[in-house]
């Protein structure tokens, strides 16, 4: 594993252009469970059952009470790990331009990023069914569930729902990134859930090196990836900072 770190630091010291792509995996040590895996919130209920739009638009007091309540509780706390840390640091070093992030929580931006692309919204705002006026999340009183809007309207996470189409802008962008960097690390994600899990297909057609950081093997693993580094994100990123530190 320390060869393997050695070589991402030596990667990403010559890369032109770096991008990341991360998953829930990268926000567990801030935590934030993920949906599969061991502890994932999918061990406990149906994702089709809470996190489909139909299932939201059919019950929406059931979907807040089950999953999105929870999860503000959760995030509003969250601060971001030494993962979130040590992508804001590549990129202070100038090798990170891209975070993509399928996570909803907000901690790269926090941690310092500045060209995060959130590909399933954005959970720190809700937004209202009926008139599309926007509230910060941390700011929405649940002691009415499902909460509402002042026009009494229901209010909805400003994220995608299973079901519900990527927003463009994230789409068109993340095309993007993917097919300009030379570089992409993914990590934190079990690229199960398409189309991010796209993403680094893209990456690796279009000529990228793909290395994974992740403590298990996923689909990406000896097809797509180059290679996989098996760790926890937080402590497996501060040793790739701290190696290139040395190198550059
Ligand atoms: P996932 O829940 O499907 O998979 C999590 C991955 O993280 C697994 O591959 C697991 O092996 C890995 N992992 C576990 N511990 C880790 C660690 N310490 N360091 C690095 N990796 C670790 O996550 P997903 O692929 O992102 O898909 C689920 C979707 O649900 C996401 O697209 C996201 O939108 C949403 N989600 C977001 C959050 C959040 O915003 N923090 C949390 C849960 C789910
Ligand atoms: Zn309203």
């Amino acid at each position: 594993m320390d060869d393997l770190i050695k070589k991402a630091a030596a990667d990403l010291a010559q890369a032109n252009m770096a991008a990341a792509l991360t998953g829930a995996g990268a926000s567990i040590e801030s935590g934030i469970p993920p949906f599969r895996g061991k502890g994932g919130l999918w061990e406990k209920m149906d994702p089709m059952e809470v996190a489909h739009i139909d299932a939201f638009m059919q019950d929406p007091a059931k979907v807040w009470k089950l999953l999105v309540k929870g999860m503000k509780d959760v995030v509003d706390q969250a601060q971001p790990n030494d993962c979130h840390k040590g992508l804001a640091r590549l990129e202070a070093l100038g090798k990170l331009q891209t975070v993509i992030t399928q996570n909803i929580d907000g901690l790269h931006q926090m941690a310092g990023n500045t060209d995060v692309i959130e590909f399933h919204g954005t959970f720190a705002w809700q937004r209202c069914m009926d008139c599309n006026t926007h509230i910060e999340t941390r700011r929405v009183n649940v002691s009415e569930i499902p909460p509402r809007c002042h026009c009494g309207g229901i209010l909805r996470p400003n994220a995608v729902f299973f079901g519900e189409l990527i927003p463009h802008e994230a789409l068109w962008r993340s095309r993007q990134v993917a097919t300009d960097c030379d570089i992409m690390l993914v990590i934190g994600t079990s690229a199960m859930v398409h189309p991010a899990a796209m993403i680094p297909v893209l990456a690796k057609e279009t000529g990228a090196n793909v290395i994974e950081i992740n403590p298990e093997s996923t689909p990406l693993t000896g097809e797509i990836s180059d290679y996989i580094i098996k760790g926890p994100a937080g402590d497996t990123m501060n040793c790739i900072v701290a190696e290139l530190e040395k190198m550059i």
